[in-house]
């Protein structure tokens, strides 16, 4: 089913993963070249559209860093300005793709989309699933429907948002999901059919202004908890989220510790639920969303705690102050009113 037009033209840049991984003993290993991905997908000379292969890592996707992600991100930006690519694709390990995702997505701004795919079961399994991402993947970099959508992550059959998309099981051919909103849209017969469109500001970071590497801590609150991960932590970090209870409560024990970290760096409070937004304005008691932010907490709204932390990061890194950090997030926590 070639694509009507000129050649349109894709790269595919290799980081890892499950989607590259072989071994016989031992356990498997990222190994295969992004080559030999792109020759393992049937059909794929047959879309008509140009395929480039790009080894750029060779990864678990837990042991890529910040540096990967900006260097790729300035690459692909270097090359999509020049006008030599139509799209991008990126296959990599699943165990981060929520993050990669985003991360690219803030770097992101020309209209040419960036679609990150992997695989849930390796090449050497029967029912493998990296072929058919990867062949979904370059139809939906290649398909002018997705110009303008950012960073899109194509997984088993479904278009999804890199701001909203969560990694929800652990084995699961189905393991993604966007739990605030659902998928974009759907390959339908090989064809990307966007049913939705991204809403609300993008927020964006030049990936040539990154100049330090901030640390950014994420605390996950447990029931119970007295915070003593947190002890002397704004002496160790430029930043922290804290993954909260239910709409963003603490125990009230916590409160004065992140009270004390609030006035040293700047503290993100979102939801460990996964899906739904935390509150402002509802809750008073001690440890409550109100109180919370009342002492200067900010609120990351729609993003996860995970996203929530990538965007810190970047603003950390590109020298944003405390109005330009609270702004950022009330636009991409989607409470910009
Ligand atoms: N489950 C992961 C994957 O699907 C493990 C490996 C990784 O994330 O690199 O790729």
């Amino acid at each position: 089913m070639p694509n009507e037009g000129p050649r349109r033209r894709v790269a595919v840049y290799g980081l890892g993963g499950t989607i590259a991984a072989t071994g016989e003993t031992g356990g498997v290993v990222p190994a295969l070249s992004a080559d030999q991905l792109v020759a393992a997908v049937p059909g794929l000379a047959e879309t008509g559209i140009g395929v480039e292969a790009v080894d750029f890592r060779c990864l678990p996707s837990a042991s890529l860093g910040f540096a990967d992600l900006t260097d790729l991100a300035a690459e692909i930006g270097r090359r999509t300005a020049a006008g030599e690519l139509d799209g991008a694709v990126i296959t990599q390990g699943t165990d981060t793709i929520e993050e990669t995702a985003y991360l690219l997505d803030l770097f992101h701004t020309a209209p040419q989309p960036i679609v990150v795919t992997g695989a849930m079961r390796g090449p050497t399994l029967a029912g493998a699933d990296g072929p058919a991402n990867l062949l979904t993947a370059v139809r939906t970099a290649a398909h002018p429907s997705t110009r303008g959508q950012g960073v899109l992550v194509v997984l088993a059959d479904r278009i999804h948002a890199a701001p909203r998309v969560r990694k929800t099981h652990t084995t699961g051919l189905w393991a993604f999901d966007s739990p605030d909103t659902g998928p974009l849209g759907h390959l339908v017969e090989g064809v990307p059919r966007l049913l939705t469109r991204r809403a609300g500001e993008r927020v964006t970071v030049a990936p040539d202004a990154v100049r330090g590497r901030p640390r950014v801590a994420l605390a996950t609150v447990g029931f119970g908890d007295d915070g003593v991960l947190l002890e002397g932590l704004a002496d160790r970090v430029d930043g922290l989220v804290v993954a909260a209870l239910g709409v963003g409560h603490v125990p009230e024990a916590l409160v004065p510790v992140l009270d004390a970290l609030a006035d040293r760096v700047p503290v993100v409070l979102a939801s460990r639920i996964g899906a739904g937004p935390g509150l402002a304005a509802t809750y008073g008691f001690p440890g409550s969303e109100r109180d919370l932010l009342a002492r200067g907490l900010i609120r990351a709204g729609f993003l996860d705690p995970c996203k929530a932390r990538l965007l810190l990061w970047a603003l950390l890194a590109t020298g944003a102050d405390r109005a330009a950090i609270t702004a950022a997030f009330a636009a991409a926590g989607g409470y910009a009113d």
